[in-house]
């Protein structure tokens, strides 16, 4: 590779406790649960808008948040949800026995309720939030990051910081600033694909019947109607009175982390958002004047970066149902592996993999333990969200919203503790960050 060396001074800045790259659910989990605890938050994001996936990617549900028991969620997730639905940002179906009572089933949400109330609470907690800023890349010394570089429309600045998190979801900061990582399609022979899911209205809720996509996508399928034979198909999610989101279209082959890949997969999932309209218009009963208002702002990643941390959460952990002493969370959302490629043979793997998964019974719930936060070896570098250390199985697991917001909550947590004690990430003492995150209502039975 040919390589150019730029040198120039950049503005310094300082008088933060905590720095976080990314606005998505982990990064706003850690920011307002570390500000609420008096820290001195920057929390610096890329687009326009806080909320991640969960907003400019448009996937505007929650997954699993009761295991038919009791809820698995607590502290500031089950504050979001408390409030989305008191604020009447949860759509029409779904009530209170969707997080406390109802065995493993998601919701869906207003997306642009969702900005608004993480506007309000990054505000209401003291969290400084930088929109249409970048961060790119860190200086570091013997695992410790001194600080960070960040890019927005007023030129480069370095922000000398104690504590920093990676909420990027693709470890963007994490990879900067050399820590071990696992790249997407390193052990696989391909990479999980994302999809770009897209805002429909104009349905009719009265006839609609969400069970009845399957068998109209087999239809189209042997009228040869798409472009790409395609079985596997989240479909239309329920997101508000009048609109829905629409998960559907993999982009197969497409590199998160190839940018000439990324854009390609952007124009192609555009493409495909107007031909699953145009499907579901003529196939599906309720949705012939379905109309697609926007497609995401960002790519909906399944794969891209999974840290190598001091834990690693594992299938066997899942399959097991473990809890750990240190955990930070617990969970119980089944592992969920997408379709690798539009062939029977991967259809098949699919299914058989679905009909016998290890489904979590009413009751179960696994644990997440601290050290899938923490880089191998760092002292003041923490991730929360998709991008934490566990494999490819389970991370189809955790990587939900509700997880990543509870990951944000323990790494802002962990970074207090860590500011206020002088302990560092990877020997943080655990059973003090338990009692706190406890305290804070999290949910650790
Ligand atoms: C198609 C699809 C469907 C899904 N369905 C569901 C579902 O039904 N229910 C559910 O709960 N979960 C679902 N998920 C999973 C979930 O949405 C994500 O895994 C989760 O949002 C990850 O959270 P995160 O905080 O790690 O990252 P993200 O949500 O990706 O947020 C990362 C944020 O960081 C910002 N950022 C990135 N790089 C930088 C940088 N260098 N500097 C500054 N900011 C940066 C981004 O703009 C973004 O706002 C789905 C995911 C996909 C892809």
């Amino acid at each position: 590779m040919d390589t150019y060396h730029f040198t120039r001074d950049i503005r310094h800045e300082t008088g933060y406790d905590l720095v976080i790259a990314g606005g998505g659910p982990g990064g706003c989990g850690a920011a307002i649960s570390a500000a609420r605890q008096g820290a001195r938050v920057l929390l610096v994001e890329a687009s326009g808008c806080l909320g991640g996936m969960g907003s400019s990617g448009l996937v505007a549900a929650w997954s699993h948040m009761s295991n038919g028991k009791h809820s698995v969620i607590g502290g500031l997730m089950l504050e979001l949800v408390e409030t989305m639905y008191d604020r009447g940002f949860i759509a029409p179906t779904y009530d209170e026995r969707f997080w406390t009572t109802i065995h493993n089933r998601g919701l869906g949400f207003n997306a642009e309720g969702y900005k608004l109330l993480l506007d309000e609470l990054c505000r209401a907690s003291g969290v400084e939030v930088r929109f249409f800023t970048r961060v790119l890349d860190a200086e570091v010394t013997d695992h410790t990051v001194n600080g960070i570089i960040l890019h927005n429309v007023e030129g480069f600045s370095f922000v000398e910081t104690p504590t920093v998190i990676d909420a990027t979801g693709d470890a963007i900061l994490t990879h900067a600033c050399g820590a071990a990582i696992r790249r997407a399609g390193q052990d696989t022979p391909n990479i999980m694909p994302p999809t770009l899911c897209s805002l429909q209205t104009g349905i009719d809720y009265k006839v609609f019947n969400r069970g009845l996509q399957q068998e109209a996508v087999d239809r189209a399928l042997a009228d040869g109607f798409f472009s790409q034979p395609d079985r596997h198909v989240p479909g239309l999610f329920r997101s508000g009175e009048h609109f829905a989101t629409l998960n559907a279209g993999h982009l197969f082959d497409a590199d998160a982390l190839d940018t000439a890949s990324l854009s390609e997969a952007m124009c192609q999932g555009r493409r495909l958002a107007w031909e699953y309209n145009e499907f579901f218009r003529k196939y599906v009963p309720g949705c012939e004047r379905m109309e697609l208002v926007t497609t995401a702002a960002l790519l909906g990643v399944r794969e891209s970066r999974r840290i190598v941390g001091e834990a690693e959460l594992t299938a066997d952990d899942y399959r097991a149902r473990r809890t750990f002493p240190d955990q930070i969370a617990i969970y119980c959302k089944q592992t969920d592996i997408h379709v690798y490629a539009p062939t029977p043979e991967e259809y098949a793997r699919y299914h058989k993999e679905f009909e016998e998964a290890d489904l979590l019974q009413p009751g179960e719930y696994y644990g997440l333990p601290y050290g899938i936060l923490v880089p191998k070896d760092w002292k003041n570098l923490w991730v929360a969200g998709r991008c934490c250390s566990s494999d490819l199985k389970v991370n189809g697991a955790i990587r939900d919203q509700p997880a990543c917001i509870m990951m944000g909550q323990a790494a802002g947590t962990a970074a207090v503790q860590a500011l206020r004690t002088g302990q560092q990430a990877n020997t943080l003492n655990t059973q003090t960050l338990v009692k706190s995150l406890r305290d804070q209502g999290a949910n650790l039975p």
